[in-house]
């Protein structure tokens, strides 16, 4: 039995968990959870699962859930609430399901606790990824991949030695805009960029996969999982998200891992590691392949990626070859653009602009956790100052 905590549960990644865990409840057990704004449906997944341990956003939330709950459970709020889910709940795996950098700290105070974590908040990795994986390394934490790239090839090495490993390719779907020119999805509106063809995830990842910014976070995520550098990340376009991650190896052999886009499938993954899940049937070889009902094929198409039209992908692979502070300045300045382009307030283009000024800003730093925060607070500054002269421009 495995007790389970999740930060992030009434998010995207973190109600398919729960749909994972109420499948098997004979090898799962909720420890704790913590949610965001959505306190009617945190309410009803405590009512379902009985945490120990339950964190909101604020204290004020944190008041009202008390009232909804009674005296059976501890209703904690903020950092210290996300901490002591992620570090004292008594909790075997920790699940980092939120968006962005609320979580950092929490997920720092469980690797150093020994407690394994399956990374989902992949701007975690982004920013802190090398200084995670060092705390790891000291305390035995597993930290284990949920995005279905990073779960593909993590798959793909398990037995593998990691010396041999020539290269990794992550697939992309290319998002809802691979088929337009740059100066069609300079305007594109939000419903537009949420539009994805392939994969039911957040709002804040479905912008990212609209313009590839999700692919080059993920170009970086991957270099920290793996120990391979920019120079031996590709990225191929892969419309029916069917295949996810190859791993290239030195002798030449090429190993990838197949399977239907449905992030439960790598959530359960990194959950039963290293078991898998006993009951998942797929009724057919070709449903195996992510094939429709009624297809008679499925089909596995590639295409490199466009780093003219995605300027997002090359601004990323420029901040894993810059290193030190540059991953992390990269994500905050993303969550800026892409907050301001989903309230309307700049084209869908300006997310690349937003970023590519705030990149070239930014001052060189050695890599701490308190550089981190630091180049954190820093793009978040400048973005914000691109959003307005952005915004200023458009009303000229
Ligand atoms: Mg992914």
């Amino acid at each position: 039995m495995k007790r389970v905590a999740i930060l992030g549960s009434t998010g995207s990644i973190g109600t398919q968990a729960l749909e994972v865990i109420a499948r098997h409840p004979s090898r799962f057990r909720i420890a704790a959870l913590a949610g965001g704004h959505n306190e009617a449906l945190l309410v009803q997944q405590c009512a379902q699962w009985k945490p120990v341990l339950v964190s909101v956003a604020d204290e004020a939330a944190a008041v009202r859930l008390r009232a909804h709950l009674g005296n059976d459970f501890i209703v904690l709020s903020g950092a210290a609430g996300l901490r002591a889910v992620a570090a004292e709940s008594g909790a075997d795996i920790v699940l980092a399901a939120t968006d962005g950098s609320v979580s950092f700290d929490a997920v720092f105070a469980a690797v150093d606790a020994g407690i394994d974590v399956a990374v989902a908040n992949k701007e975690l990795i982004v920013a802190a990824g090398e200084l995670l994986f060092e705390r790891a390394r000291a305390s035995g934490s597993r930290l284990l991949p949920v995005d279905s790239e990073h779960s593909a090839i993590f798959q793909c090495l398990v037995g593998e030695p990691i010396e041999r490993i020539a290269s990794i390719v992550l697939t992309a779907s290319g998002g809802p805009f691979w088929d337009r020119t740059l100066a069609a999805m300079e305007g594109a509106t939000v419903a537009e960029a949420l539009n994805h063809p392939t994969w039911q995830m957040g709002k804040k990842n479905t912008i990212d996969s609209a313009s590839m910014m999700n692919k080059g976070l993920e170009v970086i995520e991957a270099s920290r999982f793996f120990g391979v550098d920019a120079d031996r990340i590709d990225v191929l376009v892969h419309r029916t998200s069917v295949a996810h991650g190859f791993a290239v190896f030195t002798d030449g052999n090429v190993k990838a891992q197949l399977a239907p886009p449905d992030m439960r499938l790598p959530i359960g993954y990194a959950l039963a590691y290293p078991d898998r899940l006993p009951d998942r049937v797929t009724p057919s070889a070709l449903a195996a392949l992510g094939a429709a009902p009624g297809d008679v094929r499925a089909r596995l198409d590639f295409e490199p990626a466009d780093h003219e039209r995605f300027p997002c992908l090359g601004l990323a692979y420029r901040a894993l070859r810059c290193g030190g502070t540059a991953p992390a300045a990269l994500s905050a300045a993303n969550e800026i653009a892409v907050e301001a382009f989903l309230a309307g307030s700049i084209r869908f283009g300006a997310i690349a602009r937003v970023v590519r000024e705030t990149l070239d800003t930014l001052p060189r730093a050695a890599l701490t956790l308190d550089a981190v925060r630091a180049a954190d607070a820093f793009a978040r500054r400048t973005a914000a100052d691109a959003v307005a002269r952005e915004v200023q421009g458009a009303g000229a």
